[in-house]
This record gives C-alpha cells, sequence and structure tokens, in this order.
C-alpha cells in the first residue's frame, strides 16, 4: 500500500515541494517528463501535474494528497481537505487599478470590470462588500487587460509587486493570502491515513527546525542567572562548565521571532562567544 501525492509538475512550487519530501527524508528521482515515480525509501507515489488539476485529482481520490497553492484549492472548489501550511509559495491575490486611477476604496469597483484567472473568488469578495462588478476570466497575462483596454481593475496573484509595477499597475486590495498547503483526500484509508501521519509528523519536525536556532554561548557564573532567564528552552537550557573556572557554556533554542531582540540582551548580560546554529529536524 503506498500514499500517493500529487506535486506540480514544473513552475513556482515544484522545486520547493521536492525539497520539502527530500528534507523530510523522502528520496525521490525527479526525472524530467516523468508523469509519475516512486520513492526509494517511503511507500510515497509521486504524480507530477499542472497545478490547476491537483484538487480535483485529490477529490476523486487518484491522489491521497498534494500539494498546492491554498490559492488554487480555494479557486476550484474541490472537496479536500487542508491539513498542513507549508510556508512556502507565499503570495497574495490582489486587486490592481491603473497608476493614474484614483482609487480610494473597494467601492470605487463598482460596475467596473475586472479580468482575473480567480473569478470564484473574486465574486465571493466582491459579494462580501457588496460590490456589482463585471468579472472577466482569462487564464494568463492578467495583467496586460487594463493596457489594452479590456478590464478597468485586474485581480491576480502577485509576490514582490514587480510585475504590475511594469505594467503600470498600483495594487489597492489584498483579496486573499496564499501559501502552498498539503491538502488531502476526505476518504483515506486507514493504511493511507497512518502514512499521512508519518509524513505530516516528519514535516511538522522540518518546519518547526526550520523556525528555531540553536544557540550557544559563554556566559561568567555570576550573570549565569540573569542570562538563563533571557532563555526560553525546549525544558531549560543546558548549563555546562567550561574549562575555564568562573564560566559556563549555555545552550538553548531560540524561535526566529523573537531572535535578535534575545540576542541583544544576552550579550548586554554578559554572554559571549554567542554561536547560532541552524536545526534540521525538532521533535518535540
Ligand atoms: P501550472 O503549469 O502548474 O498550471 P501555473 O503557471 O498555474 O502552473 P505558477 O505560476 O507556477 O502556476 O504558480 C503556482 C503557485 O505558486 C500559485 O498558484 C501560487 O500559489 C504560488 N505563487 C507564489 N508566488 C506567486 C506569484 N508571484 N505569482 C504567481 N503564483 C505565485
Ligand atoms: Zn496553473
Amino acid at each position: 500500500m503506498k500514499l500517493k501525492i500529487a506535486i506540480q509538475k514544473s513552475g513556482r512550487l515544484h522545486d520547493d515541494s521536492i525539497k520539502l519530501l527530500k528534507e523530510c527524508g523522502i528520496d525521490i528521482n525527479n526525472g524530467v517528463n516523468k508523469l509519475k515515480t516512486e520513492a526509494a525509501n517511503f511507500p510515497l507515489e509521486v504524480f507530477f501535474l499542472r497545478d490547476d488539476d491537483i484538487p480535483q485529482y485529490i477529490e476523486d481520490g487518484v491522489a491521497d494528497i498534494g500539494i498546492v497553492g491554498e490559492n488554487v484549492v480555494l479557486e476550484k472548489q474541490k472537496q479536500v481537505n487542508i491539513v498542513q501550511k507549508l510556508g512556502f509559495g507565499k503570495c497574495r491575490l490582489s486587486m490592481a487599478v491603473e497608476k493614474s486611477v484614483d482609487y480610494t476604496s473597494v467601492k470605487d469597483l463598482q460596475n467596473k470590470r475586472i479580468a482575473t484567472s480567480y473569478p470564484v473568488i473574486v465574486e465571493e469578495f466582491l459579494q462580501q462588500h457588496g460590490i456589482k462588478a463585471e468579472i472577466h476570466e482569462i487564464s494568463g497575462s492578467v495583467e496586460i487587460a487594463p493596457g489594452i483596454g479590456l478590464a478597468d481593475a485586474i485581480c491576480d496573484l502577485v509576490s514582490s509587486g514587480s510585475t504590475l509595477f511594469m505594467n503600470g499597475l498600483k495594487e489597492v486590495e489584498t483579496v486573499l493570502k496564499s501559501e502552498a498547503v498539503l491538502a488531502a483526500c476526505h476518504n483515506l484509508q486507514p493504511e493511507q491515513q497512518l502514512l499521512l501521519d508519518k509524513l505530516l509528523f516528519r514535516i511538522q519536525a522540518v518546519r518547526k527546525a526550520k523556525n528555531n536556532k540553536y544557540i550557544l554561548l559563554n556566559a561568567p557564573n555570576d550573570k549565569l542567572n540573569e542570562i538563563i532567564g533571557l532563555l526560553p528552552g525546549m525544558k531549560s537550557p543546558t548549563v555546562l562548565p567550561l574549562a575555564e573556572s568562573g564560566w559556563s557554556s549555555v545552550h538553548a533554542v531560540l524561535n526566529e521571532n523573537d531572535f535578535w531582540d534575545i540576542i541583544e540582551s544576552l550579550k548586554a548580560a554578559g554572554a559571549e562567544g554567542i554561536l547560532v546554529v541552524p536545526i534540521e529536524k525538532m521533535v518535540i
């Protein structure tokens, strides 16, 4: 019995999807032009598909799970469970208008023509705001629509905003924030559910490790209590005596979010020789 996973064949999510599986210790040989492959050391079969098709494959149970943008899951309206956010493929679905347009609020979209590849999500957004507008569904190069007179506004995926800028557009509303997610079929067999749980356990260990750093520092013993007080730990920091008397080595795990603040306070409290090391996996 194998777990079948669908990932993007090529495009923005492909490399990170493969990388995530590798970080989970799963070896897949990723031959170009292959439609599917099998992992050597995990009961996993990998299908390479267009991202737009992945929700349907999961709903039908052709694939048990898949890695796809949340934006695609929401747009396709298929019956799938989002089981884990994956932290890559981050982008937003935004409304944009030509730079010269005087835009103050969402009301300015009333009775306008909006070009998008995401008609379902856009329709829902407009309804929520009580706006009526004409949605033009187009499948690619949405950003040129205002320039050629096809639409007054567009709703498209943005990450840095440089594509919009280059096309003389400005971002005016964020409709949705998205990232890659692991989606799963509603009715998995018990064996497949067990395999999914095993994979999820690994993914979570990899993701936690990415958000944390291992820190080692030297502390004069008379400052030890103060320094330990600054450190959160998985349990509490590890404290080891140094060869030089009066000094200790302190080891702890720090979260990326409050990392720099804590490092500054540690230094101010007398810590020396601070080393920061990446963590590969973290199981807690
Ligand atoms: P496919 O050939 O598989 O249909 P595609 O051209 O539809 O590919 P990509 O452009 O590769 O799709 O984007 C895949 C996903 O990457 C998007 O659905 C979105 O979730 C995410 N993404 C992240 N940043 C961006 C961005 N700046 N523009 C578009 N998509 C982005
Ligand atoms: Zn696509």
